[in-house]
């Protein structure tokens, strides 16, 4: 609980997209959300202003960084009940043509990261007997996607690991669930050409991009109560893509 009587969220990624939007969710749920951020330091702030968050700069590559988030969490918030790791970004290329560094790049950041982030909090969650941690995953780790064999690789990386750490603290009281979205309307899907966007967009059976905030309400559920029986679980949140 935060010195207002608040519980206290965290979120990687908490900058753009998807995590921003879940920003904006668990605060309204009444969360003090702290989140973290690798470079967007304007578009951080504007967020903690817009929602009385606590923004700090923590690359999930770096778990001095991490750590020193956590504490700093720790000490002007309070113990978190809720982890929710959003950070991801992709490089996308044939296996035939891709380079290590675009592999190693996509691993540390999309798979490595959430352990580095996880592995501290989870910690505390144990001991203090509470808490839910959802991970972002994607429909490539569930399914494959061609250029996308290291984005899949480390997504289907978070899967495995959310699951096992399901069944490790389930009996602490603490829950971990994984959410894969599909195809969503953020940074990461704005950087295609407008072509390849519309044969997108025409493969989803609603015929539109989910939104953020449509990714957000799922993981506000989930780290609720009402979720309280929800453990292990991978929930697609797709318009009907993979159906
Ligand atoms: P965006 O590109 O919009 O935002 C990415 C966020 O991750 C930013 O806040 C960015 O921080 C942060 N980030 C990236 N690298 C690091 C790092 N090394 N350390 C800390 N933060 C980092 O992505 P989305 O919101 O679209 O995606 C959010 C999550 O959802 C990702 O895990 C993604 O893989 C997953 N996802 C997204 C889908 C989509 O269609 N958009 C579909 C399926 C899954 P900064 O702003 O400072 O750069």
């Amino acid at each position: 609980m935060s010195a207002a009587g608040k519980p206290v969220a965290m979120v990687s990624g908490g900058s753009r997209g998807i995590g921003a939007a879940v920003v904006r969710a668990l605060s309204a749920d009444g969360f003090a959300v702290s989140f973290g951020y690798r470079g967007a330091e304007e578009a951080a702030a504007e967020l903690a202003a817009e929602t009385g968050g606590l923004a700090v700069r923590a690359d999930v590559t770096d778990p001095e960084a991490v750590g020193a988030w956590l504490e700093r969490t720790k000490s002007e918030l309070g113990s978190v009940r809720a982890l929710v790791t959003s950070a991801g970004i992709t490089r996308d290329r044939p296996v035939a043509l891709m380079s290590a560094a675009e592999w190693g790049d996509v691993l540390r950041t999309d798979l490595d990261g959430v352990f580095t982030v996880c592995q501290p909090v989870v910690f505390d969650m144990i001991k203090r007997k509470a808490g839910s941690v959802v991970t972002l995953s994607s429909v490539s780790g569930v399914y494959g996607n061609p250029t996308q064999a290291n984005y899949s690789a480390a997504k289907s990386g978070v899967i495995g690991f959310t699951k096992a750490l399901a069944k490790e603290v389930g009996r602490y009281g603490v829950r971990a669930n994984v959410v894969a979205p599909g195809l969503i309307e953020t940074d990461m899907l704005a950087e295609m050409a407008e072509p390849a966007r519309e044969k997108l967009r025409a493969s989803v059976p609603m015929r539109r991009f989910g939104t953020a905030e449509e990714v957000a309400d799922l993981v506000s559920f989930l780290v609720s109560d009402k979720a309280g029986y929800i453990n292990g679980s991978v929930l697609e949140i797709t318009g009907g893509l993979t159906v």
